[in-house]
């Protein structure tokens, strides 16, 4: 039987690696890293010792070069076990895309390392004066000797204190617009970098998200990723589209194992005076019957989406907003009909289920949130610009 995001045999031999790693590793510390908001460290080690931390990043620097479908199936199987390594590994992934599409002097190296997970990489675009509207940064490059200074308050860093790299944004040394921006490489340890704080979110508790701050950070010639005043053309053509796919997986992933999690209880659970199962009810049945259509749905538009993405039209950046948006809307309904199929078994922790929930509403609040995607759909749609 086919998968749903079109894979080939060898696209689906790194969905197989990594739904056995998912099985083995992330599942058994997936409570653990939510109830304690600790980083998973074994789960990334895991997926770097097989190599999928390279899944997408170019052969010549000792990647498997694949394409966002493979990526998605990998993500998507790592969420059904713990969304917090999937949202590191989402983050890594990405920011990876935009240092090969970039030229720092260090390109080769970091994504050698970044391949074999030594370099862990994330993004760092949302800004306290930005807040989710993140092709707009509030700081700004001021040329300083062969390189640039900047001063910056980042709100969130997914992977904060064990990335090696940031992939930063700001505005170019005198920019006449915040869409006037540059990329440039933070190095986690160096001077002026202070990481404020550990993250205790709601979901995605492992996921290492903090605020840094930067203070008079020197940013090397070097560590500046793209064209001064050609940032936002990275957010938006190479960011944008592969943090899409792999929030949205991520979100598919979610709404599988919730599924899952609720087919069985409906299974398991029984009520002795009708001698009933819960799959007795009608009821939970048609709840179960509309989790499982609304995930195949989005599960499809995105299966469309990155098959789009290798031979792009005119219609595809509308389709990458429309899957991130759709993936959304059905991870928080998908999640919200499974805490309601299991009741009190799954608001009292019984089952995987809250957990599920609650990671589930990350993807709303992260830019572009639910209403960026609805305001740039709509001004697609009708013919205006996006800024
Ligand atoms: C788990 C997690 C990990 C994250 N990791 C990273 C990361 O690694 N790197 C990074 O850069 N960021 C990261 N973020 C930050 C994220 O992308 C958003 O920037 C952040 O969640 C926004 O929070 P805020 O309080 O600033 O929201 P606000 O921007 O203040 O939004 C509040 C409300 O206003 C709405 N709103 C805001 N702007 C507009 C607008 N222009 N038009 C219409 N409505 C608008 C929003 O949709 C929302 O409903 C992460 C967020 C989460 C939850």
């Amino acid at each position: 039987m086919g998968h749903i995001y079109g894979l080939n045999a060898q696209q689906q031999k790194f969905a197989d690696k990594a739904a056995s790693i998912a099985k083995k590793v992330l599942a058994k510390h997936a409570a653990d890293v939510d109830a304690n908001s600790r980083y998973p460290k074994e789960s990334i080690d895991a997926l770097s010792a097989a190599g999928l931390m390279g899944l997408c990043v170019p052969a010549e620097f000792g990647g498997a070069a694949q394409p966002p479908r493979t990526f998605a199936a990998v993500v998507e199987e790592l969420a059904q076990e713990c969304a917090s390594t999937a949202m590191i590994y989402v983050m890594h992934v990405t920011a990876a895309q935009q240092i090969a599409a970039g030229n720092p002097a260090d390109k080769a190296a970091i994504l050698k390392d970044a391949a074999t997970g030594k370099h862990i990489t994330t993004l760092a675009f949302s800004e306290k004066g930005s807040r989710s509207n993140f092709w707009a940064p509030s700081s700004s490059l001021v040329a300083n000797g062969d390189g640039f200074k900047t001063d910056a308050t980042k709100s969130w860093v997914t992977t904060a204190h064990h990335a090696a790299s940031y992939v930063s944004s700001a505005r170019m040394p005198g920019a006449e617009s915040p869409l006037a921006s540059t990329l440039y490489l933070v190095r986690n340890k160096a001077a002026g970098v202070s990481i404020q704080g550990d993250f205790k979110g709601v979901g995605l508790r492992g996921n290492d998200s903090s605020p840094v701050e930067l203070k008079g950070y020197q940013i090397p010639k070097g560590d500046v990723i793209t064209e001064q005043g050609k940032g936002a053309d990275g957010m938006l053509q190479v960011v944008l589209p592969w943090f899409v796919v792999g929030t949205s997986a991520m979100s598919h992933g979610l709404c599988l194992k919730a599924i899952a999690a609720t087919s069985g209880h409906l299974q398991a659970a029984g009520i002795d005076f009708t001698s009933q199962k819960l799959r007795d009810l009608p009821n939970l049945r048609a709840r179960l019957a509309d989790m499982a259509v609304a995930t195949d749905r989005s599960r499809a538009l995105l299966g469309y989406t990155v098959g789009e993405m290798e031979a792009p039209n005119e219609m595809t950046p509308l389709r990458v907003l429309q899957s991130r948006r759709c993936a959304i809307d059905t991870a928080i309904n998908v999640t919200d009909l499974a805490m309601k199929a299991c009741g009190g078994a799954a608001f009292s922790k019984h089952l995987p289920v809250e957990r599920l929930f609650r990671d589930a509403r990350a993807g709303w609040v992260m830019a572009p949130t639910v209403d960026h995607l609805d305001d740039f759909m709509g001004k697609a749609l009708t013919g205006l610009p996006l800024f």
